[in-house]
């Protein structure tokens, strides 16, 4: 196996499988290289489905850039024999009337003033059209047609077949331990069996892994693993489009979010965005503590009550590379030549994979692209707070 590459790319989660295809379809030769198997368990890429929202409060870049990624995720439905982007919309309910400020009521406004029609429902409105819901606890909040969730897992393997197609060489089994660098230039990576690849150009997309890879990065990064549960139902109706979509609720002030029964799984996905527990990818185990399902089942009582019972057939903590700001990171290293990023999903990342490959190939053409500032290699004080709008930061 050829051991040099023009581009060399270290992760084949969604950053490095986007960042992959796009810069073979601008002709470069590429390598993506993993651990694996692929798509890697452990990767936050693998799940089941990640929701997909244009939803944002007052941060219209992220708006933006989740309806440049709509057109994509539909033409991705045809790369595969099964759906993988599926458009239920989105529910985003509050349980106290929607304020300026709030998540909601400031994504709502976004949302008209670029032209959307979010329809606002109120206790009543809810109660009638998604009656899963508890009738009288959730009394504003809106359902917006556009968004729903992807397969995430099943994206990502469908994305490397066609890289494969398009010529991208994907390795598995190789884990890269060391940059190789001379004279301030990048050339090539060193991975565990001690094999060295060569190239002119590196791109580290390693996820939660990327400050073990690169400790300069320490300080804007934080590896913190949050709760995942599925769920069974024994009223799948109630739990599916028309009348269950993709939700978030009173997200900001408690985290919690989820997804309609799953076409194929069977389940009922719910999980937490919030604060989330200081883990190291390696060296931590990342299970769901009984405080967690206490959590839940509270949640469930209060929101769904057809669920508060429902069996736990499966639970995962699963990692966000988080930076201090909760914005991602695609820059060049500001040190070494030829050495990029593409990282920092911090818990929100997935939703633009039909853009992010063009923003890194952009980056590393040295091309204009208007959310490369918004992503830009970035020095902040530890005391910085997260920006994402609809995360729960305690
Ligand atoms: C619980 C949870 C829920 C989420 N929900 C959503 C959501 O609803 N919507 C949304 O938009 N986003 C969501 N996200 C965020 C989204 O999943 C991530 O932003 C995105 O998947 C990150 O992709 P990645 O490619 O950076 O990392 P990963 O998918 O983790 O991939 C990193 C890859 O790098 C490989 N790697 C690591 N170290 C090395 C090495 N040394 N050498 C070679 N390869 C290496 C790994 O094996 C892995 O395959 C969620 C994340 C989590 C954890």
């Amino acid at each position: 196996m050829a051991k040099s590459t023009q581009i060399l790319i270290v992760g084949a989660g969604i950053f490095g499988v986007t960042a992959a295809l796009e810069l073979a379809e601008r002709g470069a030769g590429v390598m993506v290289i993993d651990p694996g198997p692929l798509p890697h368990p452990l990767a936050a890429s693998t799940d089941i489905s990640k929701v997909v929202r244009m939803e944002y409060g007052t941060d219209e870049d992220y708006m933006a850039l989740v309806e440049a990624s709509l057109p994509g995720w539909r033409e991705w439905n045809d790369l595969a024999d099964k759906t993988l982007y599926h458009e239920t919309g989105v529910t985003m309910f509050t349980q106290e009337p929607m304020q300026p400020g709030g998540f909601e009521y400031d994504s709502y406004e976004m949302l008209l003033k670029r032209g959307h029609q979010p329809e606002r429902l109120n206790a009543d409105d809810i109660a009638k059209q998604f009656p899963g819901w508890h009738a009288g606890h959730y009394v504003d909040g809106f359902y917006h047609k556009l968004g729903g969730f992807a397969e995430s897992g099943r994206v990502v393997e469908t994305l490397i077949a066609e890289g494969k197609r398009k010529g991208v060489t994907f390795l598995s089994g190789q884990k890269a331990v060391e940059i190789l660098v001379d004279g301030g230039v990048v050339t090539g990576v060193r991975t565990e069996d001690g094999t060295e690849y060569s190239a002119e150009i590196v791109v580290i997309a390693a996820g939660a892994w990327t400050p073990v890879l690169l400790p300069e990065l320490a300080p804007l990064m934080r590896i913190t693993g949050h709760p995942v549960f599925h769920l069974q139902t024994d009223q799948p109706e109630l739990f599916s489009p028309p009348l269950f979509a993709t939700f978030t609720a009173d997200v900001a002030r408690t985290g919690w979010y989820g997804f309609p029964l799953h076409p194929t799984e069977r389940v009922i996905k719910v999980a937490n965005h919030g604060v989330g527990k200081v883990l190291h990818p390696e060296h931590d185990e990342r299970v769901v503590y009984e405080a967690d399902e206490a959590n839940l089942r509270h949640f469930l009582r209060s929101t769904f009550p057809a669920l508060a019972d429902a069996p736990i057939v499966y639970t995962r903590r699963c990692l966000y590379c988080d930076t201090l700001d909760e914005h991602l990171l695609i820059d060049q290293h500001p040190e070494l030549e030829g050495l990029y990023i593409a990282s920092g999903g911090s818990g929100h990342g997935f939703k633009f994979a039909p853009m992010l490959g063009k923003i890194v190939a952009d980056r590393v053409e040295a091309k204009e692209n208007q959310w490369l500032p918004k992503f830009k290699w970035r020095t902040l004080p530890p005391s910085t707070s997260g920006k994402e709008a609809a995360r729960h930061h305690g």
